[in-house]
């Protein structure tokens, strides 16, 4: 129980509560870990400064929405909420106008293309495809990243032509959860063909899973690790659900020791990929302890982590560094061993 011990000296987590259990086997199973590096990643769509890390400060890896804050599905834990703070590009000229000038202006060196979806979960991204193509030509090292949501091999295959560096969707286990949470009409099959249709590109594929999707209770997510284990994405993102975005009473936070058993299994489901842990996740005390389940649990990144996440890492002996990117592209590498594809913002369902 050496780890339940030491995280009682970590200043940071002095107030946390560990589920011991949980930690104990953590622990077992971290000699398999030992080496794998955690990166912390403080991408720029927020100012962010913890105790232990900060962020760049500039507007690198901005995320535009081509809906600006509209979305026909309104899905119960979002509302389009998510899109807010996105930077609005209606238009395809307005994309590439507001590209340029922050490439000028604040030394964009990528961004995420998202939106709000259709009744469906699709997003129509078609006129933009040009706008992408030109800006890949006049800029060839620009990474972008693009909220999928729902597709087919065709839409796969015209984001593939653009240039489009990075394709990222949420998948979800639970027909439950599509049908009440997302208020969509499809089934879980239709999540499993995006992923095929995607992985028959060149794309690097992100996909998704939210932890407690379902009203903040676990249900599909163990069957969205089985779906993904069945192809060769090279990396898993894993949110929180934030209740906080949806109306008042519907959701629960989910306790983090049932994040932390998720986080263990998705290691365990998938030892050779990259798991990763994105933006989205409760704020407070619960990010600390989520943040520290995930080091433990030897996930193999971190987005915007809490305070308390670095001395975690030293508890365990894992190495780590810092990257001042979107955790689903490290920008400016590109060594097949860099080639991770994780999230940017959050976890639109588109
Ligand atoms: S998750 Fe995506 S599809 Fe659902 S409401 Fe939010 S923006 Fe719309």
């Amino acid at each position: 129980m050496a780890w339940l011990e030491n995280l009682k000296d970590i200043e940071e987590l002095e107030d946390a509560e560990f589920d011991p259990g949980l930690v104990a086997e953590m622990e077992r199973l971290a000699p398999g870990n030992a080496q794998r590096m955690v990166r912390f990643s403080t991408p720029t769509f927020k100012e962010y400064e913890s105790s232990e890390l900060q962020s760049c400060g500039k507007n690198s890896f901005p995320a535009f929405s081509i809906t600006a804050g509209g979305c026909a599905l309104m899905c119960d834990h979002c509302e389009a909420k998510i899109l807010e703070p996105m930077i609005p590009a209606v238009k395809p000229e307005i994309l590439d106008r507001k590209v340029r000038d922050l490439i000028e202006t604040e030394n964009l060196q990528g961004f995420l293309l998202s939106g709000g979806s259709n009744k469906r979960n699709e997003i129509r991204y078609s006129r933009f495809y040009p706008v992408i193509e030109q800006l890949k030509r006049d800029y060839p090292g620009l990474r972008v990243a693009i909220h999928t949501a729902l597709t087919d091999e065709a839409g796969a295959r015209e984001m593939e032509s653009a240039g489009v560096d990075v394709a990222m969707l949420d998948i979800i286990g639970a027909e439950e959860t599509i049908r009440e949470v997302y208020h969509l009409d499809r089934p879980v099959d239709d999540f499993e063909s995006t992923v095929a249709a995607l992985c028959a590109t060149s794309m690097q594929i992100s996909p998704h899973i939210v932890i407690g999707l379902h009203y903040g209770r676990i249900l599909g997510e163990e069957n969205a690790l089985d779906i993904l284990s069945r192809y060769d994405t090279k990396a898993l993102v894993l949110v929180v659900i934030m209740p906080f975005y949806a109306k008042p009473g519907t959701f629960v936070t989910p306790d983090t020791s049932d994040v932390g058993r998720i986080f263990l299994e998705a290691r365990k489901r998938l030892p050779d990929r990259q798991v990763l842990l994105g933006c989205a996740r409760p704020p407070g005390m619960h990010k600390r302890v989520t943040d520290a389940y995930a080091v433990m649990a030897g996930l193999d990144g971190i987005a915007f982590p809490a305070d308390g996440a670095v001395a975690v890492a030293d508890m365990t002996g894992r190495p780590f560094h810092q990257a001042h990117a979107c955790c689903s592209i490290k920008l400016g590498e590109t060594s097949a061993s860099s080639g991770i594809a994780t999230l940017a913002r959050s976890s639109c369902a588109a």
